[in-house]
C-alpha cells in the first residue's frame, strides 16, 4: 500500500475499494457476493442544457449512481461542485450502502452530483439546473426507488425544487421522493441538525469507551457548514470546548473555547468565519495537527492523508465528512493508536433522520422534535456499540469493523433474497 501514488491515494473510489476488499476478505465473503457488491448496480450520466441569466444555453453534466438496492430504495445526497467526478459519486454511493447498513435502516445506497460552480450561479440558474437535472433522472428516482437528499452545496431549497419537479411530472404531490426538505412541505423536525447530533452522540460514546471526561474536552472542527457548525454547537452545549475551527479560507483558535453560536451568526452575516473577533486567526492546515482530544473533519474528502497523518495529535478522529481520511492515512492513525470513528458511523445521523422524514411523509403524520432526537440518539448509540463489538471480536480497527458489519448485513439480505442471475 505504501507504494501507491498520491493520485491513487486520494481517489475516493480506490479508498472505498481498499477498505471493502480488506473487510470482505476478513469476512470470508464468497466470490459471487464479492462481485455483486464490488461495483455499483447502476450509473446514470446525463448531459443537459440550462438557460443562463445572460440568455445563453450552457450544458451541464450530472450523475446518479445506485450502488445497491438490496436492503431497500437507494438513498443518498446530491452534491453540486466544480470538481465532482464519477469515481467520487461511485464511492459516495457505496458509502451510503454501508452507512445505511451500519445504522440498520431499510435503504440501499446511492448518490448524485452535478458538475457546476454554485457560488457563481444565481438562484434562478440553480433552480433551472436542479429542475432539468431532476427531469433527466426522473425514471430512476421515487419514494420506492431512490430517494435523494442534500449534500455539499445543496440544501432544503434545492430539495423543494426536486420535490416540485418530480410532483409536476407525476401530476400529484410526492413529498417522499426526497428528504431534507423544508418543514412545511414534508420535512422532518430535527433533520437539519441531525448529522451534527449523531456526531455528538458518537463522541459521547467514544469518551465513555475510552474513559475520558466530557467537561473541557478540547475539540477542533474542520468545516463550518451544516455538519460542522451543528456538531460544534451541540458539543459545546454538552460541555465540550471547541478550541479551533478550520475553514477552507482560514482557521480560528481560542484555547478558552470559541462561542460557536456567535460564530454561526457571524458567518451567516459575513459569508465567512474570517474576521470573527472571539478567536485568533490561524492557518487551517496547521490547526488540524494541533493538540486536542477530538478532531472532527466535517467538510470534504482527503483531509487526512499520508502528508499529514503522522502529525495529527488528537486522541479521537470523528469523521463528520464522507471519506476525509485516505486508506494510507488509516494505517498511520492506527499505528499512532488514534481512535477513529469512521464516517459511515459518525455521520450517519443525517441519513437516519432522513429515514424518519421518509417514514413521516408516507405516514402523513409528523413527529415532535423530541421523538426524532430520541430515536436518532438511540440508533446511533446502538450502532456505535455494534461497531465496537465487531472491532473487538475480529481484532480490527473501527473502520474495518464498520465495513464488516455493513457488508455482513447487506450480504445476509442478498443471500435471503437470492441472486436473480
Ligand atoms: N448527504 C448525507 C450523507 O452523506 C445525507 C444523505 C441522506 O440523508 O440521504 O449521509
Amino acid at each position: 500500500m505504501a507504494t501507491i501514488t498520491l493520485e491513487q491515494e486520494i481517489n475516493p473510489w480506490e479508498a472505498q475499494a481498499a477498505r471493502f476488499e480488506f473487510a470482505a476478505r476478513k469476512l470470508n465473503l464468497d466470490e459471487g457476493l464479492w462481485k455483486v457488491l464490488r461495483y455499483p448496480s447502476r450509473e446514470v450520466i446525463v448531459h443537459f442544457p440550462v438557460s443562463m441569466d445572460n440568455g445563453k444555453i450552457e450544458m451541464f453534466t450530472g450523475f446518479r449512481v445506485q450502488h445497491s438496492m438490496a436492503r431497500g430504495p437507494g438513498k443518498g445526497g446530491i452534491r453540486y461542485a466544480p470538481d465532482v467526478t464519477l469515481d467520487e459519486v461511485r464511492a459516495l454511493a457505496s458509502w451510503m450502502t454501508w452507512k445505511c447498513a451500519v445504522v440498520n435502516i431499510p435503504f440501499g445506497g446511492a448518490k448524485g452530483g452535478v458538475i457546476c460552480d454554485p457560488k457563481k450561479m444565481s438562484m434562478g440558474e440553480l433552480e433551472r439546473m436542479t429542475r432539468r437535472y431532476t427531469s433527466e433522472i426522473i425514471e430512476f428516482i421515487g419514494p420506492e426507488k431512490d430517494v435523494p437528499a442534500p449534500d455539499m452545496n445543496t440544501n432544503e431549497q434545492v430539495m423543494a425544487w426536486i420535490m416540485d419537479t418530480y410532483s409536476m411530472h407525476m401530476r400529484q404531490t410526492v413529498t417522499a421522493v426526497v428528504t431534507g426538505k423544508p418543514l412545511n412541505i414534508g420535512g422532518s423536525r430535527g433533520r437539519r441538525e441531525a448529522t451534527g447530533r449523531g456526531i455528538s452522540v458518537v463522541c459521547d460514546e467514544a469518551l465513555k469507551y475510552l474513559g475520558l471526561q466530557r467537561d473541557g474536552c478540547r475539540v477542533i472542527v474542520q468545516g463550518f457548514g451544516n455538519v460542522g457548525s451543528n456538531a460544534a454547537i451541540l458539543l459545546r452545549d454538552k460541555g465540550y470546548k471547541i478550541i479551533g475551527i478550520a475553514e477552507y479560507d482560514g482557521g480560528l483558535f481560542n484555547p478558552a473555547g470559541i462561542d460557536v453560536c456567535a460564530l454561526q451568526e457571524y458567518r451567516q452575516r459575513n459569508g465567512s468565519v474570517l474576521g470573527f473577533r472571539g478567536a485568533e486567526p490561524v492557518d487551517s492546515a496547521e490547526l488540524l495537527t494541533w493538540e486536542c482530544e477530538i478532531l472532527i473533519p466535517a467538510a470534504t474528502e482527503n483531509v487526512i492523508t499520508s502528508r499529514n497523518a503522522d502529525r495529527i495529535k488528537a486522541k479521537i478522529v470523528c469523521e463528520g465528512a464522507n471519506g476525509p481520511t485516505t486508506a494510507v492515512a488509516d494505517e498511520i492513525l492506527a499505528d499512532k493508536k488514534i481512535f477513529v470513528i469512521p464516517d459511515i458511523l459518525a455521520n450517519a445521523g443525517g441519513v437516519t433522520a432522513s429515514y424518519f422524514e421518509w417514514v413521516q411523509d408516507r405516514q402523513g403524520y409528523f413527529w415532535k422534535e423530541a421523538v426524532v432526537n430520541e430515536q436518532l440518539e438511540s440508533i446511533l448509540a446502538e450502532s456505535f456499540d455494534d461497531v465496537l463489538r465487531y472491532s473487538e471480536a475480529h481484532g480490527v480497527n473501527n473502520r474495518i469493523a464498520a465495513y464488516m458489519l455493513a457488508i455482513d448485513r447487506v450480504a445476509f439480505t442478498i443471500r435471503q433474497r437470492g441472486i436473480y442471475a
